[in-house]
């Protein structure tokens, strides 16, 4: 398989070329969500991201495996040995189960995925469903002299590690700085270090979600489900892992020193991590009071939203943007990209209703091409849209009848349309009904729309400003062009 795709390594921190370390297989690991509230924003950037990573090396050919986990134990309020568990908590709170809350948040967390046209994962493990795998890393890690039991916990010993191996190298972070700006104060008196980190908790007596264990009833620190589930269903090495930027630090750099202090080396080859959302300006936060669930956008239900955004506006805004570079969320950003997701689709219809002409007149350029350059540019994706924009262009030309398009050359325009904005990008026609056929209602709508051309031909002004507002009415944008009409659904 020849092809350029360069993507950003964050370890090496440059644009490095993508070779699988067993072609045609690729294997992908990407931080899941944590279900113990509903999915909001932050949810969506990363989901997005490596959907469309996983779209693209599909589309190149790949045999892409991608696990993406449920992380339903471990993670807590601000590090993986701190207090309890959220989970645990709300269940407390609320009388349930401690799997019902996750389930329930789970099942919201795939509607919204659905909602975005985010691909299900090939494997969604639960951290909960490998607390065996857990243990035996942690097993591993004991036996390699890196961790050490006390008081029924087991601590990863970060002064012994960095003796051997570097610490810090995908966040640039060296061990005394990590231990300036610690403020941990759980575990003390425990660990022999205040940067140390728990890859097993001992369970007080009223924590609820608990498993044995030698070192006795406990649960995993959060850092070791990736490591565990990366390996069990990726191998002791594979290509990509991704996450957010906030993952960095401490998650992911914890979860390199589990790695090579259990078997020598890191897991991964490429590291890739999207930058972070903004709300006006602002980083989402419960107590900032901006913090908007992926439904309440949906429904415009928040009080900062001025309207609601569909899934498609959320996802064309996200796509807008490189994914290292930030996003910020505001109501005219939003209104900006729902008018060029609707102009783009726009662009997509009337390339369906074009006559071919006998040649092309119009300027046409290389889109596939450039379209490809720019995936391979690190998923340049703002780049691929601004293409499909051009294309766009030379559509509204012809439709217009300033110039002719060929029909080889429309078949052309189609399949780009369909490769990248569809297949890669993932972009959804929201005109299309899913899985409604609205074959017969286009049909029903094209008739009354010649009835009403009749009309007019005929001078009869009655009907055909009658047929005109009752489809308004119903929600119908009509226009009148050259040679007859176009419509679309409000
Ligand atoms: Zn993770």
């Amino acid at each position: 398989m020849e092809h350029p795709l360069f993507i950003y390594n964050t370890l090496t921190r440059r644009k490095e070329l993508f070779k699988p370390l067993c072609e045609p297989n690729v294997g992908m690991y990407v931080c899941g969500p944590t279900v113990y509230g509903d999915p909001h924003l932050g949810h969506a950037r990363p989901a997005i991201t490596f959907d469309v990573l996983f779209r693209y090396l599909k589309q190149l050919g790949y045999k892409v495996r991608y696990v993406r986990n449920i992380t339903d134990v471990g993670h807590l309020e601000h590090d993986a040995d701190e207090g309890e568990d959220k989970i645990a908590k709300k269940a407390r709170l609320e009388q349930l189960e401690p799997m019902e809350v996750a389930q329930y948040y789970t099942n919201r967390y795939h509607a919204a995925m659905e909602a975005l046209n985010v691909l299900p994962p090939s494997i969604e493990p639960h951290a909960t469903g490998h607390i065996i795998e857990q243990e035996e890393l942690v097993k591993e890690i004991l036996a390699n002299g890196f961790a050490y039991e006390s008081n029924g916990s087991i601590y990863f010993d970060l002064e012994k590690y960095s003796q051997k191996y570097k610490y810090g190298t995908l966040s640039g972070r060296n061990l005394d700085e990590v231990k300036n700006a610690s403020r941990e104060l759980d575990g003390v008196g425990e660990k022999r270090s205040q940067v140390d980190f728990a890859l097993w908790k001992k369970a007080q007596p009223e924590h609820i979600m608990r498993w044995p264990s030698p070192w006795g009833d406990g649960f995993p620190g959060w850092h070791c489900e990736c490591t565990a589930m990366g390996r069990k269903y990726l191998g002791k090495k594979f290509d990509i892992h991704g996450g957010g930027m906030d993952l960095v630090f401490p998650h992911h750099e914890c979860e390199i020193a589990q790695a090579v202090a259990s078997q020598g080396e890191d897991m991964v080859r490429y590291w890739m991590h999207n930058n972070m959302i903004t709300i006006n300006g602002k980083k989402m936060g419960k107590s900032l009071g901006n913090f908007i669930t992926l439904e309440e956008f949906f429904t415009g239900s928040h009080k900062l939203l001025e309207q609601a955004y569909g899934p498609m506006t959320v996802r064309f805004f996200i796509l807008q943007a490189h994914y290292r570079g930030t996003v910020d969320f505001s109501n005219e950003a939003l209104q900006a990209a729902e008018k060029a997701y609707e102009r783009i689709m726009d662009g997509w219809h009337r390339l369906q209703g074009l006559t071919a002409g006998k040649e092309t007149t119009v300027q046409l350029d290389n889109y596939r091409e450039k379209c490809a350059e720019a995936m391979n540019d690190d998923l340049n994706t703002p780049t691929v849209i601004a293409t499909l924009f051009d294309a766009c262009r030379a559509i509204n030309q012809a439709n217009d009848g300033n110039g002719t398009i060929s029909q080889a050359d429309i078949d052309e325009l189609k399949s780009v349309f369909q490769t990248y904005l569809f297949d890669v990008l993932g972009v959804r026609d929201n005109a299309a009904g899913g899985s409604v056929d609205l074959e017969p209602y286009r049909k029903a709508v094209d008739l009354l729309l010649e009835v009403r051309r009749n009309a007019k031909a005929a001078k009869d002004w009655a009907t055909s400003d009658l047929i005109r507002d009752k489809l308004s009415e119903a929600g119908f944008d009509v226009k009148d062009t050259k040679d007859g009409f176009e419509w679309k659904v409000r």
